[in-house]
């Protein structure tokens, strides 16, 4: 049978958590009007923010455009959602347009997609801060299926996390997993979970497979935050994109998306693998109802043999472990003392 990419996500996903106590519950519409998306010159607004300058790279048939900040090279192109920040790629809500000779940006994608990303990351002080660790899946939802064991992720995950787990707390972190052993937990439990226990990050460990056997080549890693109020999502699979929902984890939009570029960008420098960029999502119940920054980690295709192989192999998900702990115990602009170990050779050839 065709499985769906997600089944926790497909099975579960109109549902929303149970709300706090108190004030922001789940999703609200907003009021009308209270999304005003207007296109403003990249260059007008890099001139107001102080950034810049904004160059034209190329006058081809796809006008490129690149943003040289403190922090990073940003890489527009016209009429294209998909941009990069220091050569990794991620989703904009509106592809930018083009008008004598000079890129427009939606004002959405300014605020919530490219502003965060000249500012610094600031992880919560080292004496008390508290991640939850989710594993994906777990009991009775197996998750995707190895092509090359017939291992599920939901084993796979846990392992990762775990793995997580340990590096974590030797480096600041107070720990929680979601779940400890192979049980069924439902999406929402997860979300009232970190609720429970005020996580100052939440992070969803996962492993992706391609929707049909004949996509076995695809491979890759990405990372989801969800999607910022007024913009349509990357991945909506079957279900509705309301663009005017406001979630819970909505007030995090720029701590989500920090995290997110952080953590895909260490788990690409560690793997090696194909980046499928960092994501919006709306429809992922764990991530959608937090109340405190939340991603969601896909950390290769089990229906690729290839990465289902390297997956399989203890040492890699050890280092996909370090890669994600790296993310989380150094400053985004910082020079990366990120495992720069070749993963190929000890891995691919045990
Ligand atoms: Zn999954």
């Amino acid at each position: 049978m065709k499985m769906p990419v997600e089944t926790e996500h497909i099975t579960e996903g109109p549902t929303i958590a149970p709300p706090p106590t108190n004030a922001t519950t789940g999703a609200i519409h907003a009021p009308t009007n209270h999304i005003v998306s207007t296109w403003i010159p990249l260059q007008k607004w890099t001139d107001d923010h102080k950034v810049g300058p904004v160059q034209r790279l190329s006058n081809n048939t796809v006008p490129t455009f690149a943003l040289k900040a403190p922090n990073g090279l940003l890489i527009i192109r016209g009429y294209d959602k998909v941009a990069y920040w220091n050569g990794m790629e991620f989703h904009l809500g509106f592809a930018p347009q083009v008008q004598n000779g000079q890129a427009l940006l939606n004002s959405l994608d300014l605020s919530k997609n490219i502003e965060p990303l000249l500012q610094p990351l600031a992880l919560p002080g080292r004496t008390n801060r508290l991640i939850v660790i989710d594993p994906g899946h777990g009991g009775s939802n197996l998750g995707t299926k190895s092509v090359v064991d017939g291992s599920y992720e939901k084993a796979f995950a846990l392992d990762w996390a775990n793995r997580l787990a340990q590096l974590l707390e030797t480096n600041g972190w107070k720990v929680l997993l979601t779940r400890t052993s192979d049980i069924d937990m439902a999406l929402t439990n997860r979300v009232a979970f970190a609720d429970m226990h005020k996580a100052d990050l939440f992070v969803s460990l996962h492993f992706n497979a391609a929707p049909s056997p004949a996509d076995h080549d695809e491979s890759g890693i990405e990372t989801f935050c969800v999607t910022p109020t007024g913009m349509p999502s990357t991945l909506t699979r079957e279900y509705d994109d309301d663009a005017t929902l406001i979630f819970p984890n909505n007030r995090f939009d720029a701590e989500n998306l920090k995290y997110a570029i952080q953590v895909q960008r260490t788990v690409l420098k560690v793997s090696g693998a194909k980046d499928h960029g960092v994501r919006r999502a709306r429809f992922m119940t764990v991530l959608r109802g937090q109340n405190c920054p939340a991603i969601l980690v896909e950390g290769g295709y089990l229906s690729n043999p290839r990465e289902a192989r390297r997956i399989a192999n203890p040492a890699y998900r050890q280092k996909l472990a370090e890669a994600v702990a790296k993310a989380l115990v150094e400053k985004i602009e910082a020079p990366s003392p990120v495992v720069e170990t070749n993963p190929t050779n000890d891995v691919l050839n045990p």
